[in-house]
This record gives C-alpha cells, structure tokens and sequence, in this order.
C-alpha cells in the first residue's frame, strides 16, 4: 500500500484535516453563523485594466490569481478585523475551481454574538433593491446574484438536472423570513404586488424568487458574486464542514487501487487557473485559530517500523507471539 501523507496539499489526508478541524470548532463553539461563498468577478477593473488588446480575462490566470487572492485576503480582514458581523470567534476557508475553472472560496464563520432569527433580514437579503433608493447596489445585485435564468426559459443552463434546477430556484415568494429546523431559513422574498422589484434581463422579467442570498455590505464593497447563508441546523453542520473541505473535482470511476498516489492521479482534472494558483504557492485552505492533532493509539496497536536491520527478529518475535 502506497500512502499518500496529509502533508500533501490538496490530497485526501489533507482535505480530511481542515474537515477534522471544522468539527473541532463546532464541538468547541457549536454551530458556524455563516456560510460565505465569494466566487472571482473576471470582470473587475483590476483584472480587465492589465489585459491586453484582443485578450479576455482568462487568457492571463496569473492575473486572476493575484487579484482573487487580494479580494480574498481583504474580505477575511474585513469579517475578522473589521467585524462587520460583530467579533468573530473562528474562521475557516478554502479556495476551489469549478469544472470550467471559475475560482471560488467557502467560508465559515464562528460569531461571539449568534445571529438571531429575528436579525437575519439585517445580515441576509434575498430581494433586488429599489434602483430609486440605490441604484448603485441595485445594478451590482442584477449583475452579479440573479441565478440562472433556469427552467423552463433555459434548459440548458449548467445547474439543471432531469429537467429540474439542482439549486431550486425559482423560490417561492414570501412575505417573512422563516426559519426551520432543517436547512437553511426561507428569506424574504416578496412578490410584486406586496412592493418587490422586478428587472429585465435578456428580455426575461426577474423578480424577487431568483435572487442568490446576499449581503449588502459585502456585495457593495466586491461587486461579485457572494452567497451569504445563515446555519441554522446542527443536521446540516456536518455537511456543511465536509462541503467546504470536499477538495477538487475528480472523475469517478472505479479504481481499485491500494496506491494512493496512483488514486490521486487517476481521474484528476486541473484547470489553468487551479495549476496558476498552486505555481504561485498562494494556500488553498486556512483557518484561525489552529487545531492541534494529537495521534491516539489504541492499545497493542502502535506503530512498527520495519528496517533492514531489525527486519529478521522484528519478524521472528511478532510470529512467537502468535504462537
Ligand atoms: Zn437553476
């Protein structure tokens, strides 16, 4: 058997710890208070001012790059420094590509002061804002958190599955936000007759049931595309800690194999931009505060070493204990 260790960046061992670590936080802290997904905008004026004429932005990944892991480190500082949440117990986040290579981050936060039910509306939004009251925040929102379109307008569209749209979208409308026991609460989502605003994209007419969750302050601050998700399930945590950390795509196929190097290998599809990142060494996971692994060894199941020289007895000695 070939062992592929945790020290291997991007590994399963490796990919396995920062889950580990979530659980450890959640024994510690209980539930994370948000779930932040923030996905690169390629058409920010920092990646499109350094392009060349002729050349779209995922011609230079190396710019893509740099800038994500600026806008990455500006977001961590602004929700870990900056408290625009209040004072945050622990993070944890970790960078991936989807299939198409499109760079993202999943982030969990631990908060001092829990969000309650009752303030979830001032954190999460999942309604277009009056372009007459801020029409900046209003184009950023059209631009950037309507999802799809899907359905029966686009059956093409990526997230469809059996003719059903894998994100559920569209929602229903709602005059409340509802939290549940199970999965993530029901925001607010009014209809146009109780006051909620409809755009027009692409000659379809989106109103309040397409738009992703999002939060103000942030969408304003990075024009991008970021979910913002309050946890309020302790079903949902574990699969939550185990998403956030489930490592890069693969190809599923069944490979019997004992080598995990091999394993590892086999099936393994890197986008340009996913090979750019790792070239210029910026991390694909970090987390604050550090969890330290302790090794458990349960009884008369130490660890043996074998080597040339005590190879022989090491031998002789474990089958005269068998005997
Ligand atoms: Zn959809």
């Amino acid at each position: 058997m070939v062992v592929l260790p945790s020290s291997f960046t991007g590994g399963s061992h490796y990919m396995h710890k920062p889950t580990q670590d979530a659980m450890t936080y959640v024994r510690h802290f209980g539930r994370p208070d948000l779930f932040i997904t923030f996905t690169c905008n390629p058409k920010w004026p920092e990646i499109v001012d350094l392009l060349n004429q002729g050349q779209k932005s995922h011609d230079r990944h190396g710019i893509i790059a740099r800038v994500f892991r600026v806008k990455v480190k500006h977001m961590m500082k602004l929700l870990t420094k900056g408290c625009i949440f209040g004072n945050v117990r622990c993070h944890m986040y970790t960078v991936e590509w989807q299939k198409h290579g499109l760079l993202h981050v999943h982030i969990l936060l631990w908060l001092e002061i829990k969000i309650s039910p009752e303030s979830i509306d001032v954190v999460i939004c999942a309604e277009l804002p009056d372009s007459n009251i801020d029409p900046a925040l209003y184009e950023i929102i059209r631009t950037t958190m309507i999802h799809g379109p899907c359905g029966h307008i686009n059956k093409s569209s990526p997230c469809m599955l059996n003719s059903k749209c894998t994100k559920k979208y569209r929602r229903c409308f709602r005059k409340e936000t509802q939290t549940g026991e199970d999965g993530y609460p029901q925001y607010r989502r009014r209809s146009p007759e109780n006051g909620g605003i409809v755009t027009q994209i692409k000659e379809n007419n989106v109103d309040n049931r397409w738009v992703v969750p999002y939060n103000p302050v942030l969408s304003r601050t990075f024009n991008a595309h970021i979910n913002v998700e309050f946890c309020n399930s302790v079903k949902s945590i574990k699969y939550i800690c185990k998403y956030v950390n489930k490592g890069t795509d693969q190809a599923t196929f069944g490979v019997k194999d004992l080598d995990e190097v091999t394993r590892y290998e086999s099936g393994r599809y890197i986008s340009s931009s996913e090979a750019v990142w790792r070239i210029l060494c910026f991390p694909i996971h970090d987390r604050f505060p550090p969890v330290m692994h302790l090794s458990v060894h349960l009884e008369n199941g130490q660890r043996i070493y074998f080597t040339e020289d005590n190879a022989p007895s090491t031998k002789s000695s474990i089958l005269k204990k068998l005997h």
